[in-house]
């Protein structure tokens, strides 16, 4: 969490393994498997502003309401972020 750091990924995961790694934070965010190394080698780096995922920085939030989880394996360096919508009124989700 440095401060002037921006978060850049080596490489990416593919969708299915996106999906994989969205649902295994969903269930449990302290222990997010890494789809291809399968072992708890995924660090929670930071909580972002979605929308600000294109700049670079990404504005820094807190975990809640909308935000993207950025995730990085250390055993494949590779970094994810992952958009978690949770409106706190009902369950609407943006679509991304
Ligand atoms: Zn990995």
């Amino acid at each position: 969490m440095g401060d002037n750091s921006d978060v850049t990924p080596k490489g990416a995961w593919s969708g299915a393994d996106g999906l994989a790694l969205t649902l295994a934070y969903l269930e449990d965010p302290s222990s997010v498997p890494c789809p291809t190394c399968g072992s708890e080698t995924v660090e929670v780096v930071d909580f972002v502003d979605p929308t600000s995922l294109g700049d670079r920085p990404p504005v820094r939030v807190s975990p809640e309401g909308d935000y993207a989880v950025i995730l990085y394996c250390h055993a494949c360096e590779r970094a994810a972020a992952i958009r978690l919508s949770q409106e706190p009124h009902g369950g609407h989700r943006e679509a991304a």
